[in-house]
């Protein structure tokens, strides 16, 4: 039996995947068995974000994997309390809670604002009311899924968890009537800055300053969603700080750990000791692996001259897709790409592009690039003469 059948055998089908078994990746170049090398735009969705196995980052597992690699959460490591404390100075936050996904982030964050309600307003308030955009992703698990704004996601797994209203994305009105309508049942609005799964849609600033303005009025906790957007994708530490606003709570996970698997709730000074002893957990939170990648990755995203190029990188990928023909338009921000095409499939692209050579996204009907942090402007400039052949032929 080969790789495929053997995998396809053994494994739930919740899956389309390609045709194409990889084994070993270096930088931002990944390679098949049968010894193909692939450009990687997409790096394991964004969470590769130092490219496949950056020495730096393999050197601190490894070391970490022979010292501890696991303890439970009921001891300290130092690794974990360095992570926080580097997460915490770097975004800004008081304090973190870790998980290991997106979903686990966002969980924590529903549960985190239910609670500060709770507490503060008593159970009979019933403000419990989680307002969340038409369009957004956050994440598999029942509670997240119920969050999730996209009708698709709405099936077989009834009943879904209560308590989460829609509100269409970039629409005022629509907000201010749906707290309205809820007026003293909700305790937070959770959104993406720039809508990941749901296209690579940006939320407008308008849109995101009248978030700010209803939720402070009303004491109503705002929740970024940055699972995708956040640890410098969008050209920012966290892109709350390009739209100038500051959530009382911010996920992260994808990128956070350079790909092993972490989640991470960030909480401020209003709600950072709401999950008291008990409240929440998880077994392998906070695990030293994922803590050692993390430490990494975090020093350096928190160099400015880290992130100015990933922005310049930005703009060298915009200024290569303007001059395709078949390229309507370019959203999102920074190395979180989304390409709107005149005529041709993004799913056809992305196979084609693979037959040549180079891995892509799509994200509803656009391309999606969520390409390493560090690449090369040569692996760029490469990978995008294959867009631009297929785009073309
Ligand atoms: C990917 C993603 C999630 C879910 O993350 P998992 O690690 O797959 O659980 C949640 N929110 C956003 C915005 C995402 O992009």
């Amino acid at each position: 039996m080969n790789t495929i059948e053997k995998f396809n055998q053994h494994v739930m089908p919740t899956y389309g995947r390609l045709d194409i078994v990889l084994d070993k990746g270096s930088k931002q170049t990944a390679t098949d068995e049968d010894g193909k090398q692939y450009i990687d735009f997409g790096s394991g969705i964004g969470t590769n974000s130092l490219g496949y196995c950056d020495s730096d980052w393999a050197d601190a597992i490894c070391a970490q994997a022979r010292s501890i690699q696991h303890t439970s959460n009921y001891f300290y490591t130092k690794v974990q309390a360095d992570f926080a404390a580097k997460l915490c100075e770097t975004t800004g936050y008081n304090k973190v809670f870790f998980g290991n996904s997106g979903a686990e982030a966002n969980e924590c964050a529903i549960k985190l604002a239910r609670k500060y309600s709770f507490d503060k307003y008593g159970k009979d308030a019933n403000r419990n009311i989680i307002i969340t955009l038409v369009n957004s992703f956050h994440g598999r698990t029942l509670a997240t899924l119920s969050a999730t704004g996209q009708d698709v996601f709405h099936n077989y797994f009834f009943p879904f968890l209560e308590g989460f209203v829609n509100v269409e994305a970039n629409n005022i009105d629509d907000l201010k009537a749906k707290l309205a309508e809820n007026k003293g049942k909700v305790c937070a609005v959770m959104f993406e800055f720039v809508q990941g799964e749901g296209g690579v849609c940006p939320l407008t600033k308008e849109f995101v300053d009248a978030i700010f303005e209803q939720c402070a009025e009303k004491d109503i906790l705002t929740i970024a969603d940055e699972v995708q957007t956040g640890v410098g994708r969008t050209g920012a530490v966290l892109t709350s700080k390009l739209f100038g606003v500051k959530p009382n709570i911010t996920t992260l996970a994808k990128g956070l750990a350079g790909g092993v698997p972490v989640g991470a709730c960030l909480a401020d000074e209003t709600c950072c000791d709401v999950l008291t002893k008990s409240t929440h957990g998880s077994t392998f939170g906070g695990n030293p692996l994922a803590c050692a990648g993390g430490n990494v990755v975090l020093n350096k995203v928190s160099d400015p001259e880290f992130i100015s190029e990933i922005n310049r990188k930005g703009e060298l990928f915009r200024k290569l897709l303007s001059e395709i023909d078949e390229v309507e338009g370019v959203d999102g921000l920074g190395l979180m790409i989304g390409v709107r095409l005149k005529t041709k499939k993004a799913a056809d692209v992305l196979a084609q592009c693979a037959e040549k050579g180079l891995l892509i996204l799509t994200a509803k009907e656009k391309l999606r690039f969520l390409p390493p942090l560090n690449i090369s402007d040569e692996n760029i400039i490469s990978g995008m003469k294959i867009v631009k052949e297929v785009l073309e032929k």
